[in-house]
């Protein structure tokens, strides 16, 4: 196989230096760019899966065994300039690869990568990412050339949703919508083990879509800074939850207290956390009407109130275009771990398929 690579860019090389026309020779080598990315990407041995997840504040990387045990770990304040973070990555790959033994150019590990955004397919550029240095650039081809392999990129949210479809709480569903309710409401789509990414890549980012059958005082809704009102992200996040319980009793309480104070006796937390309960039915129910998922996975730091998904799931009743309801909501297995997973997921080992 890699024969086939190293006669693939010696070809790459003769038809960059040919004396070819300009535009024939840009052709040539956009095929021989494909084909190279194919042998390449056949040629690296899937034994050792390498994940990271890029976060605002920290990045976290793990290698996986074919079978899902993890090797290795590591973890490292994330830089805040766009030069010094493609450095942290490719060092945070090499570690890894070193621990896990995966060194040589026969068993060097895969690389899978969760970001704060999106690559644009047509320029190859991060777009919507919170990590504003990053927005613009070219990581995926830069943390390509620097590690001298193809790397998966994949949105954070959809790594979350393919690690717990994968072996998490959703390990037994086709159809797979994991949920970040955190900070800000996002998603990702699952199919038989893979991310659904879509047409313009924003698969599954149901937290921007309006609150539905909104009742008299829910319209139209808060701000929401994507510049629309009355998203869901602004009724059901972390923030959005602590401002609505603002807004109607004029305390000032962090979702998690609001939370676990409802399973407490305290009585406005407890309309609050019913409030979120029905806000989020409703938003879930729009999405099985459209995708009727087997299995809907909560995440993010909301989704650890305790029984919040099984309170979730019997409401989703009520909402459905359907009589019966099977649909399961359950909490994530792998929580903070999700990311790494997932991105590690990004490439099939010898005991998964490759259909992507
Ligand atoms: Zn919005």
């Amino acid at each position: 196989m890699y024969c086939r690579v190293a006669q693939l860019f010696s070809a790459w090389r003769d038809v960059r230096h040919s004396p070819l026309a300009a535009g024939d020779r840009r052709a040539h080598c956009r095929g021989m760019h494909t084909l190279v990315n194919a042998a390449v990407n056949t040629a690296v041995s899937p034994s050792v899966r390498i994940g990271i997840d890029l976060g605002g504040t920290k990045i976290e990387g793990v290698a996986l065994s074919a079978e899902g045990t993890v090797l290795a770990r590591q973890r490292m304040a994330t830089p805040r300039n766009y030069l010094d973070t493609l450095v942290a990555l490719t060092t945070l790959v090499h570690a890894l690869e070193h621990d896990a033994g995966a060194l040589d150019a026969v068993s060097r590990a895969t690389v899978g990568l969760g970001i704060p955004g999106t690559i644009v397919p047509e320029t190859g550029r991060v777009k919507n990412a919170n990590s504003t240095w990053l927005i613009g650039e070219a990581l995926q081809t830069d943390l390509e050339s620097r590690l001298a392999r193809a790397v998966r990129v994949e949105n954070d949210a959809n790594c979350f949703a393919l690690s717990e479809a994968s072996d998490g709480a959703g390990a037994d569903g086709r159809v797979v919508f994991g949920v970040i309710l955190g900070t800000g409401v996002g998603g990702g789509v699952v199919i038989d083990k893979h991310c659904l990414v879509g047409r313009n890549r924003i698969a599954g980012e149901w937290g921007h879509n309006p609150l539905p059958w909104p009742r008299a005082d829910e319209f139209e809704g808060p701000a929401c800074y994507c510049g629309q009102r009355g998203c869901i992200e602004t009724w059901i996040s972390g923030p959005g939850i602590a401002a609505d319980h603002a807004r109607r009793t004029g305390q000032q309480r962090t979702a998690a207290d609001i939370m676990q104070a409802a399973l407490n006796g305290d009585e406005a937390a407890a309309a609050t956390r019913e409030l979120v309960v029905d806000r989020a039915a409703r938003s879930l129910a729009t999405i099985v009407n459209v995708l009727d998922p087997d299995v809907i996975v909560l995440g993010g730091g909301v989704s650890n109130s305790p029984r919040l998904a099984e309170d979730i799931g019997a409401r989703l009743g009520a909402w459905v275009f359907s009589d019966v309801v099977t649909t399961a909501v359950r909490r994530h297995v792998h929580g903070d771990a999700s990311g790494v997973r997932g991105a590690a997921w990004l490439w099939p080992t010898p005991l998964t398929s490759e259909s992507r």
